[in-house]
């Protein structure tokens, strides 16, 4: 079968993604919010970090990812969209996640402008959770506990964990402009999960309890 019918099987004219943006600098627990929302509220969490790890370290995406990531640098823009593109058609042609009734919760992607604009056809943005922790260095702290859980090796190089804090502050930060101020909550993420949790709860649990399009 050529790639041209493919398509067909696989449609991808479909309606925007609605989904929730999770911003927030390593380690502010954008992955752990994302978890209790999706397994609680039925919302599918989309992790890039995840998708990236997930790839085969042999695959030409995998090869590209852990030159950048070894290096505490992002993945260029459009390699990144494409990726997550690919997988989340993926997701909706494997019946994992259902477009209709669940948010999709975004944690980790677009993180720069030129990944904002490339992914804006895709997505209808509901909200953005901005997880703010100014504390820098608590926040190397508790990555680099997450390194010894995880076993995550960019966690684990403090000269490579400044630098994706400092990624963050050049690149995403800014992210937050490019999106209407009413769609925009902040919330304290120098607490402990749950206390997080609650506060995001308070302010967003209308939304995230009607997530179903009438049909
Ligand atoms: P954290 O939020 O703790 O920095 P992630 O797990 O989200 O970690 O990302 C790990 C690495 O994956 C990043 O350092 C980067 O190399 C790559 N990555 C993840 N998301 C993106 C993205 N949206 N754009 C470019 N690179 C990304």
């Amino acid at each position: 079968m050529d790639k041209k019918n493919l398509k067909n099987w696989i449609p991808d004219d479909q309606e925007p993604l609605r989904s929730i943006l999770i911003f927030g600098p390593p380690g502010s627990g954008k992955g752990t919010l994302g978890k209790f929302l999706s397994s609680a509220g039925n919302h599918y969490h989309l992790s890039s970090g995840d998708i990236f790890r997930g790839l085969s370290p042999e695959s030409p995406a995998g090869r590209i990812f852990h030159q950048y990531a070894s290096k505490g640098q992002l993945v260029p823009d459009e390699v990144t969209i494409e990726i997550w593109h690919h997988y989340v058609q993926g997701l909706i042609a494997t019946n994992a996640y259902f477009p209709h009734e669940q948010f999709l919760l975004l944690d980790g992607v677009p993180r720069t402008l030129p990944q904002a604009d490339l992914i804006d056809p895709y997505i209808e943005v509901m909200q953005i959770i901005s997880l703010e922790m100014p504390n820098i260095e608590g926040l190397i702290d508790r990555l680099k506990r997450r390194a010894m859980i995880e076993r995550r090796m960019d966690d684990f190089d403090e000269k490579i964990l400044r630098t994706r804090m400092q990624v963050y502050q050049d690149e995403t930060v800014k992210l937050l402009n490019h999106y209407q101020k009413d769609l925009i909550s902040k919330f304290n993420a120098d607490q402990p999960p749950l206390d997080v949790l609650r506060d995001v709860l308070i302010k967003l649990s209308y939304l995230l309890t009607h997530s179903k399009l009438e049909s």
